[in-house]
């Protein structure tokens, strides 16, 4: 189903699938889980995807997509595009695909995966596919789109491949894959948020340069973590560096603040005090600069 979406980095969200399971710490407040099992949970896709957990709903791994005939799966090919493309006027407009679920989890049917793929590509606009399994995302095109695919221009100009990454671990644990599909040519882009950890770019991302993206962001929500500014000065610098486009999102709860402990239980990382303020007081400033960078359209 369509939303109008707040998320800064694309114009538009659009899921054909439901469910998940938590793959590691990063997923902890993972927005989808709560809304799959607070205010979304009799719809279709969502229903009995979740538990009961002792801090909200959790996803069970229970998997859903939508109805073979549903309206829904037709969408991209019907929607004229955003008013405002966030690439820009004249440019396509970019559709975040399933931000309520992770399409390529290991235990999804490969034909969801696939029709959802072929609806983007024949689309007038660009999917982002965004995941935390990039060796299933990895598989997935190796192995339904050989070398000679005659869809392979299409992919190309229609698909984003993205991996999310909350600091080094786990961005050493993806990017293999993604290398594997940057080799390919694909447009890569890497979701560094929450940010939990710090980053270190490695050279063979860097050098896709305008083929890749790099998004950072605190964390918002309930029980946020914060992030420490110098790890995304780090990513903004080794982005700019290299020409790699750098959009940073926002801070999310916590604002890096001067002022010792400057409220109650307000924490401090590595020296730096933050302040809980909230999301939008934070605002998306890194150091008193918007950054709304987005790769090359190929
Ligand atoms: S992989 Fe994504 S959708 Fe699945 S639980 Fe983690 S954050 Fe949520």
């Amino acid at each position: 189903m369509p939303y109008p979406t707040p998320i800064e980095w694309t114009d538009a969200t659009w899921t054909t699938a439901g469910g998940c399971s938590l793959v590691g710490p990063e997923c902890t407040h993972c927005y989808a889980q709560k809304l799959s099992g607070t205010r979304l949970k009799h719809h279709p896709l969502y229903a009995g995807t979740t538990v009961q957990g002792k801090a909200g709903p959790v996803f069970n791994g229970h998997l859903t997509q939508a109805a073979d005939n549903a309206d829904v799966w037709t969408w991209p090919l019907r929607w004229r595009g955003a008013k405002k493309p966030k690439l820009g006027p004249g440019k396509p407009s970019l559709i975040f695909v399933d931000d309520m679920s992770d399409l390529f989890h290991e235990d999804r049917k490969r034909g969801v995966i696939d029709r959802t793929v072929q609806t983007i590509i024949h689309s007038r606009h660009i999917g982002q596919f965004l995941t935390k399994r990039p060796d299933v995302m990895f598989r997935f095109f190796r192995d339904q789109f050989p070398a000679s695919h005659p869809q392979w221009p299409l992919l190309l100009s229609h698909a984003w491949l993205g991996f999310s990454a909350g600091g080094q671990r786990w961005f050493d644990e993806r990017w293999p894959y993604m290398r594997e599909l940057a080799a390919m040519g694909f447009t890569i882009f890497c979701s560094y948020e929450p940010a939990i950890g710090p980053l270190d770019l490695p050279k063979d991302f860097l050098m896709l340069g305008k083929r890749a993206q790099l998004i950072a962001g605190g964390e918002s929500g309930k029980e946020p973590r914060p992030s420490h500014p110098d790890w995304f000065r780090r990513a903004r610098d080794q982005c700019q560096d290299a020409g790699v486009a750098f959009f940073f999102k926002q801070w999310g709860e916590f604002q890096p603040t001067d002022v010792f402990g400057a409220g109650e239980g307000d924490p401090c990382v590595d020296g730096q005090w933050f302040a809980r303020v909230g999301k939008k007081a934070a605002g998306r400033h890194l150091d008193g600069v918007e950054h709304d960078g987005f790769p090359e359209v190929q």
